[in-house]
């Protein structure tokens, strides 16, 4: 059997978590059509005959200014000192620009293999991958090239095949039946943050993070949950409350929908809102929120 770490890496939007809940079947890491929701590293487990991949999804590799920005930054690059296999995303569907190269650079740096994923062929026309693929091949020794579409589903059976190849001979490092390393409480955390970017406008969700304050798995037919959203100003309160609770209510129900698929059991889920001023900004609240 073969079994290790794979490291999703690249530019915000190109389909990272797209393409690990995908490969898993199952809702561990949160998509948005916004860039940078992915905040911490995430990970997915695959089992099957062959081995165990465990993937590591990252945030987006980018030049963003900010305390929050600089972590999540850090966060992606550490993963690739930590990994046995680099997988390198690329959005197909545009250009690659110099942030793609450079992240494309250190990976090789890394000195791990690094695959290539040319994600969202879905939206390209096929030709236009030829192209695309010389253009990045001169900037290494790729281990593989895969076309694929995380939206579809479209070529992504093969790269577990690819990847186990390339992993140590090793057998699994968790139960087969574990799908995450991250702890339930956090993925209903991530969950809420989900339906924030989701329904809410601009920058407000860049502006929030949530807590769980309660987790409570006593009641063997349903688990409670109470989590805090943070916000930064009052204003942000306001909104995220909406007309008579409408918005929070919203949120709630999005959110414990999702939860009650993921744990195959009912949910009761309250979501208070807390401002701490400029929490984006100061390192010692980015850490109380779990971005440490
Ligand atoms: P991440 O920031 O790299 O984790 O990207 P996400 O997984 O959050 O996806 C960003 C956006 O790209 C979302 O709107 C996805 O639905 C979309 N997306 C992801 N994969 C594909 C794909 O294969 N094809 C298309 N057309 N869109 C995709
Ligand atoms: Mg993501």
């Amino acid at each position: 059997m073969h079994s290790g770490y794979v490291a999703l890496v690249g530019r915000p939007n190109v389909g990272k978590s797209t393409l690990m809940n995908a490969l898993l079947g199952e809702k561990i890491s949160i998509v948005s059509s916004r860039p940078q929701t992915t905040r911490n590293r995430i990970s997915g487990i695959l089992s099957s005959e062959q081995g165990q991949i465990v993937f590591v999804d990252t945030p987006g590799i980018h030049a963003g200014r900010g305390e929050l920005n600089k972590y999540m930054v850090e966060v992606a690059l550490r993963s690739l000192g930590d990994v046995d296999v680099v997988a390198v995303l690329v959005d197909a569907a545009r250009t690659p620009g110099a942030a793609d190269e450079e992240i494309i650079t250190r990976a090789f740096a890394s000195g791990r293999p690094v695959v290539l994923i040319l994600n969202k062929v879905d939206a390209i026309d096929k030709a236009a991958l030829l192209p695309l693929i010389d253009r990045l091949r001169s900037l290494g020794e790729y281990a593989d090239i895969l076309p694929l579409s995380a939206l579809t589903g479209d070529g992504i059976e093969r790269l577990p095949e690819v990847l186990l190849r390339l992993l140590p001979e090793h057998p699994p490092f968790f139960p087969t039946d574990q799908l995450t390393e991250v702890p339930e409480r956090f993925i209903a955390a991530e969950l809420i943050r989900e339906k924030l970017f989701e329904l809410l406008r601009e920058e407000i969700p860049y502006s929030t993070a949530v807590e769980i304050e309660k987790f409570d798995e006593s009641d063997p037919t349903i688990i409670r949950v109470a989590a805090i959203v943070i916000v930064e100003r009052d204003s942000q309160k306001g909104i995220v409350i909406g007309k008579g609770g409408k918005m929070l209510k919203e949120v709630g129900t999005r959110a414990r929908l999702d939860l009650e698929k993921l744990l195959a059991t009912r949910v009761f889920l309250e979501i208070f809102v807390k401002v701490v001023p400029h929490w984006t900004r100061n390192a010692s609240d980015l850490k109380r929120f779990g971005y440490e």
